[in-house]
C-alpha cells in the first residue's frame, strides 16, 4: 500500500474511534516520541563524554611522556573545555601538582571565579583525598570517572567525600566512562615500571 493511502485509511479508522480511544491512542504516540527524543539525548549525551574522556586520556600520556603515573583531567563549561592537567609531581617537586588541581587552577583564570558550579570535570581515576577536597570547595557540579582506585579514591573507594550529606555541596559521580581504557593505561604503566627496576636491579648487581 502507497504511504497516502495508509495515512488516509489511518485517518480513517481514528475518526472511527470513540474520542477516549483516539486521545490515549494518541497520548501513547506523543509518549513514544518523548521516549524516543530522551533516548537521543542520553547516546549524544553519552557521546560527548566519551570525547572529553579521551582528552583527559591524552592529557594523562602527557604525564607519562614525562616518566609520572599517568592520571589526567579536563574541566568542561558549555560543552567547551576551561581547563587541562595532568600529574606532574616528581616533575614539578611537589605534593600539589596532582591532574585535578592543575585543571581546577586554570579553569578559575578562564572563569576569574573561585567558583566551578556549572562544570564538570572528567579524570582518568578517582581523585584522590586532596583532589576530591579541591572538587567540593570549587562546587563543581559534576565529576566523571574513568576508573576507580580502590587504595586511594574518594569518590566512593575509601571515602565519598564527594557526597556526603553533612558538606553543603554534593557532587554528582558518572564512573566507567572509557573505564578499560583507563585501568590499561595504568596497569600498562606499573607494569612497565616494574620490569624497568627489575632490568636496573640486575645491571647494578656485581658480577660474581
Ligand atoms: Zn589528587
Amino acid at each position: 500500500m502507497k504511504k497516502k493511502e495508509s495515512e488516509d485509511k489511518a485517518d480513517l479508522l481514528m475518526q472511527e474511534l470513540s474520542k477516549a480511544e483516539r486521545r490515549r491512542i494518541l497520548r501513547s504516540i506523543r509518549a513514544s516520541q518523548k521516549e524516543a527524543e530522551a533516548l537521543e539525548a542520553a547516546r549524544e549525551e553519552e557521546k560527548q563524554r566519551i570525547r572529553f574522556m579521551k582528552e583527559a586520556i591524552r592529557q594523562a600520556y602527557k604525564a607519562e611522556a614525562l616518566g609520572e603515573v599517568p592520571i589526567g583531567c579536563v574541566i568542561v563549561k558549555d560543552g567547551k573545555i576551561i581547563g587541562r592537567g595532568y600529574n606532574r609531581r616528581n616533575t614539578d617537586h611537589t605534593t600539589l601538582a596532582h591532574a585535578e588541581i592543575s585543571a581546577i587552577k586554570k579553569a578559575c583564570r578562564v572563569t576569574g571565579d573561585w567558583r566551578l558550579e556549572d562544570c564538570d570535570l572528567y579524570v582518568t581515576l578517582e581523585p584522590c583525598p586532596m583532589c576530591a577536597g579541591a572538587i567540593l570547595q570549587s562546587r563543581m557540579k559534576r565529576v566523571i570517572l574513568g576508573c576507580y582506585n580502590p587504595k586511594a579514591g574518594c569518590a566512593g573507594s575509601i571515602l565519598n567525600v564527594l557526597q556526603m550529606k553533612e558538606f553543603n555541596h554534593q557532587v554528582e559521580i558518572v564512573d566507567g566512562v572509557l573505564e578499560e581504557e583507563c585501568s590499561h593505561m595504568l596497569k600498562e604503566y606499573f607494569r612497565n615500571l616494574r620490569l624497568r627496576l627489575r632490568m636496573e636491579r640486575k645491571n647494578s648487581t656485581p658480577e660474581e
